[in-house]
């Protein structure tokens, strides 16, 4: 792990999946189950989502914690292999992009779309974050 070398690109492309969005999993064991994201990885192109994509971790007995066992927790998973679960309709979606006059300042800002209802997709991060 140490090791391990990351291409490093000179701006992380946003992922299409942000953060407190509900997605749809399409593959893995948790497949066809919806979750929340919690974090996002750009760089990786992963997401974390709650309580899903668990993985048993066998902890072996040492000082700190001074009991073993088995620890679940949950891994990335690639954001390909979510897809965004659109906040007006309520349906898995691909999504698109516009760019629309946005905040206080009237920039245009960069909008995610739903490609099956055609509405703009409510960000969920500046609740999550409080
Ligand atoms: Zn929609």
């Amino acid at each position: 792990m140490a090791t391990k070398q990351t291409l490093t690109p000179h701006h992380l492309a946003k992922l299409h999946v942000h953060t407190g969005d509900e997605v749809l999993i399409l593959t893995g064991k948790d497949r066809k189950q919806r979750g929340k994201v919690v974090r996002t990885f750009p760089r990786s192109n992963r997401v974390l989502v709650e309580g899903r994509n668990m993985v048993k971790r066998h902890m072996k007995p040492d000082q700190s914690t001074r009991q073993g066992g088995i620890i679940e927790k949950p891994m990335p998973i690639h954001a390909s292999n979510v897809m965004v679960i659109c906040t007006e309709c309520g349906e898995p979606t691909r999504i698109g992009h516009d760019r629309v006059p946005q905040g206080q300042d009237q920039k245009l800002r960069v909008r995610r779309i739903c490609k099956h209802c055609g509405k703009a997709i409510q960000e969920q991060s500046r609740i999550v974050r409080s």
